[in-house]
């Protein structure tokens, strides 16, 4: 593993002029890690020596992104940096939370508070890496450890043994065997940690490399403790394969394939998801065990029932699951039909047939009801051959209804 690590410009600008002013500064955490993995790090995280007050005399641009916590963001371009004070977190009396943040002048007790070994290095170009607790060992042995006793690590803050699950996956890590017993003893008090906080962990598991992971939240006795639904998965877990594009609501509903689209709506629910995210998942849920017939109404019938993309991604849901080679095959002629369908442009939408509710009108429907039920019936005829979606086709058929 290189030692030397590539620092952005703007970074290596924030650390040196910190260092100008007397201050010691370094970059810390997951862009450490994942630099050192040859990982491309989301972000660029700077811990310092200087007082938050301190931080903003050095910058002309900051934003007070979290002073009570001693980060502020600084403005480079259009990007920002957080740059945090070194601290140590006060008493946990929730086990969610640091009821108080004390800043120190010693970046050996920054580094201590954080999680885990592979999280708690820091790097300048000065004085390479700081590696005070066997991180870069851990890293090349592949392993999820705690900074000090997991059990205290995790009774100060519960998040974190969902944390070392999903770092797990993210990386493909093994969790160190006192670790991961503690999770298990830990566990019940994840009912303390916000669900917001959970569902972030969980969707950063299950869009990682092994989202088949997933499985070790039931295996350590998490679930339980994360929502009454989530524990109601059916098990044994479904296959989720890692090659689905990393879109949030695609890998929920590989996770829930088998769950009716009720409980896979009411987990989501439990965990206060986004509700674009939901409906996709209530949907694609709904149809990914559904089979489409290889005729191009069956398609059409399908197509017609989400929008185009959410479309894509349920046939590339089915796809991942899909296991026998004649059911294969249907879903390639499936996929033939469709692209048949979008080149020649046939109507799908109530949106794009040749006559609207006002057309209806006019042709004597009385307004209300009728015109929906007439409109969804003349869009059925439509799905089933195109050629008649054309005004005067249209209106004439409605007479022979
Ligand atoms: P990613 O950004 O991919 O989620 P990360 O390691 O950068 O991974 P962040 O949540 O961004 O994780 O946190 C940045 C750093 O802060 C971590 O690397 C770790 O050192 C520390 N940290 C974050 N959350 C906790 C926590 N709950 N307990 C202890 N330390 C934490
Ligand atoms: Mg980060």
């Amino acid at each position: 593993m290189s030692e030397v690590i590539q620092i952005p410009a703007p970074v290596e600008h924030i650390i040196s002029q910190l260092n100008s002013h007397g201050y010691q500064a370094y970059a810390v955490g997951g862009c450490v890690r994942d630099s050192l993995l040859g990982r491309i790090p989301e972000d660029w995280d700077i811990t310092t020596s200087a007082r938050p007050e301190q931080v903003k005399a050095v910058f002309r641009r900051t934003v007070d992104t979290g002073i009570a916590h001693g980060t502020v963001t600084v403005m480079e371009g259009k990007t920002g940096y957080e740059v945090t004070t070194y601290r140590i977190d006060g008493k946990y009396e929730d086990g969610r939370h640091p009821s108080q943040v004390i800043f120190t002048p010693s970046l050996l007790e920054d580094l201590r508070r954080r999680d885990f070994t592979i999280n708690a290095m820091a790097y300048s170009k000065e004085e390479g890496i700081v590696d005070a607790f066997g991180g870069m060992k851990d890293l090349e042995s592949k392993v999820i450890r705690c900074v000090g006793s997991p059990i205290e690590r995790f009774t100060e803050d519960a998040l974190r043994i969902l944390r070392a699950v999903r770092f797990s996956a993210q990386l493909g890590f093994e969790i160190e065997k006192d670790t991961y017993k503690a999770i298990g003893e830990i566990a019940p008090n994840l009912g303390r940690v916000s669900k917001e906080r959970i569902l972030t962990e969980l969707t950063k598991l299950l869009l990682s490399d092994h989202p088949e992971r997933i499985a070790m939240v039931y295996e350590t006795g998490m679930a339980p403790h994360i929502s009454r639904q989530f524990a109601a998965v059916a098990q044994p877990l479904p296959y989720i394969s890692p090659s689905l594009p990393q879109k949030k609501s695609l890998r929920w509903a590989a996770f829930l394939q088998n769950e009716p689209e009720e409980a896979a709506v009411r987990l989501l629910k439990e965990l206060k998801s986004d509700n674009d995210t939901i409906n996709r998942v209530r949907i694609l849920t709904r149809w990914c065990r559904a089979e489409i017939l290889s005729d191009k109404t069956a398609v059409r019938r399908t197509m017609s029932q989400m929008t185009p993309e959410l479309y894509d991604d349920l046939i590339l849901l089915k796809e991942s699951v899909l296991r026998e080679e004649p059911e294969k095959e249907q879903l390639e002629e499936v996929k033939r039909l469709t692209a048949e369908i979008r080149s020649s442009r046939d109507c799908l939408y109530l949106k794009d047939l040749a006559v609207n509710g006002r057309d209806l009108i006019e042709a004597g429907i009385t307004p209300g009801r009728e015109v929906g039920d007439a409109l969804e019936w003349l869009l059925e005829e439509v799905l089933k051959e195109p050629g008649k979606n054309r005004k005067e086709t249209l209106l004439k058929l409605l007479k022979t209804r």
